[in-house]
């Protein structure tokens, strides 16, 4: 019989979130450890299109974006690495008279929450952004804004909390999760066992799973988005580029590859893996050669996709369980964890250390959805 180690709190997931997670809350003063069945950054987080953007945000996001936002920019200070993050502003473009109005409108929802937005049109989009389609109606540009290396950020958010204290376990899932006297037992796929005050399910687009092992349901499914990456040429994207109607999202890095996105690819049945879609491919790399010209005949050099857990209203699960003590979610993330991450693990330790965090995250609650079918909450639609 092994012996069962006992820890504060024992984070299930390995992604950004629960390194995220596992690092503030060890900086608290908990003991933690983090159970991740692949390895740390391995899904969503590690491969994602590493956008780190407030710019067209829905409002009730904004509030943990924001201060993602300061995270991202003292990255180095916190984590030991700056995780390559480039505040090379975020672009959004529109195509027609329409399109352009929406810009407008989030720019003075923008301002009253103290992001500034440039809009752009005619000769002075060109002037700006020559590399941009004449197709192109119009733009809007939010500086600050960037990007970020999907590859680094989960790994080092993990070692650092592991230097720190916390207790990584990575090719080991959690299988059986039980309640035991003032707290959880988590049992893992190697039969070891662990014990637990507080219990973090941080398990990304399989969230919806271990929610419902506690009657808390989600309407999370796991979606497939599609990335590409092409041969690297000399370096003239200084933007990251997103389309109203969405479609494209893309970047350049100094090395000169385009990493970009759009579309959806399969998942395999069981959720735990995807692959790229030849349909998506033909159709995303013809629309970037559309919005940027130059994009035509690059080689495109690999194309993957992740599975993300996507929320039927687009906004994550985050916040304590309404029937479970001492259960916490995060969760659902639905295309914009990457950049949310970072302060979700500071909002989830102040939840759990202090019983409250001065970040507004009540839009998120898990709450939401038994509210929803009695009518209280209206979820806004993202642009
Ligand atoms: C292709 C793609 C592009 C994206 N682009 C962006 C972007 O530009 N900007 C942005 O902000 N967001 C983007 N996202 C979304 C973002 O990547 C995710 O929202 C974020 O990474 C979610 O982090 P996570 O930690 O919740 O989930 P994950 O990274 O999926 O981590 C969850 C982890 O839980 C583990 N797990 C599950 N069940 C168990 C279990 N029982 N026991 C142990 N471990 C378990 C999994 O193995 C997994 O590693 C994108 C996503 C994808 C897929």
């Amino acid at each position: 019989m092994t012996d069962i180690v006992q820890y504060d709190v024992c984070i299930i997931g390995g992604g950004l979130v629960g390194c995220s997670a596992a690092l503030h809350l060890t900086r608290a003063g908990q003991s933690v450890v983090l159970v991740e069945r692949d390895s740390v950054g391995a899904h969503a987080s590690g491969v994602n299109f590493g956008g780190v953007r407030r710019h067209g945000r829905n409002a009730l996001e904004l509030p943990l974006s924001l201060r993602s936002l300061d995270i991202w920019r003292n990255m180095a200070a916190l984590v030991g690495n700056d995780c390559e993050f480039m505040p090379c502003g975020h672009l959004k473009v529109a195509r027609n008279e329409a399109e352009m109005s929406v810009l407008e409108q989030w720019r003075g929802f923008g301002a009253q929450h103290g992001i500034d937005v440039e809009l752009h049109n005619g000769a002075k989009l060109r002037q700006r952004f020559p590399w941009l389609s004449a197709q192109i109606y119009g733009a809007s540009f939010c500086p600050g804004d960037g990007h970020a290396n999907p590859r680094l950020a989960a790994p080092a958010f993990a070692l650092r909390a592991r230097a720190e204290g916390a207790v990584i376990i990575e090719g080991d899932g959690a299988d059986v999760i039980e309640d035991a006297q003032g707290g959880f037992e988590v049992t893992l796929m190697s039969g070891k066992r662990l014990r637990a005050s507080v219990l973090v399910n941080a398990a990304g687009a399989w969230g919806r799973t271990i929610a419902a092992r506690y009657g808390d349901d989600a309407p999370v499914n796991a979606v497939a988005p599609q990335m590409f990456v092409s041969e690297p040429v000399p370096y003239f994207i200084d933007a990251v580029l997103g389309m109203v109607c969405g479609g494209l999202y893309l970047r350049q890095i100094p090395r000169g590859n385009v990493i970009f996105g759009g579309g959806r690819g399969t998942l395999s049945p069981d959720q735990r893996s995807s692959w790229p879609s030849d349909r998506v491919f033909a159709e995303t790399v013809g629309l970037a050669g559309e919005i940027i010209p130059q994009l035509r005949n690059l080689a495109i050099i690999r194309s993957w996709t992740g599975v993300e857990g996507n929320c039927d209203d687009g906004l994550p699960v985050v916040g304590s369980s309404p029937r479970r003590q001492g259960l916490y979610h995060a969760f659902g993330f639905s295309g914009h964890g990457f950049q949310m991450a970072p302060a979700v693990g500071a909002v989830l330790s102040e939840l759990i250390t202090r019983g409250a965090t001065p970040t507004d995250i009540s839009a998120l609650s898990p709450q939401r959805f038994a509210d929803a079918k009695s009518g209280l909450v209206m979820a806004e639609s993202e642009i």
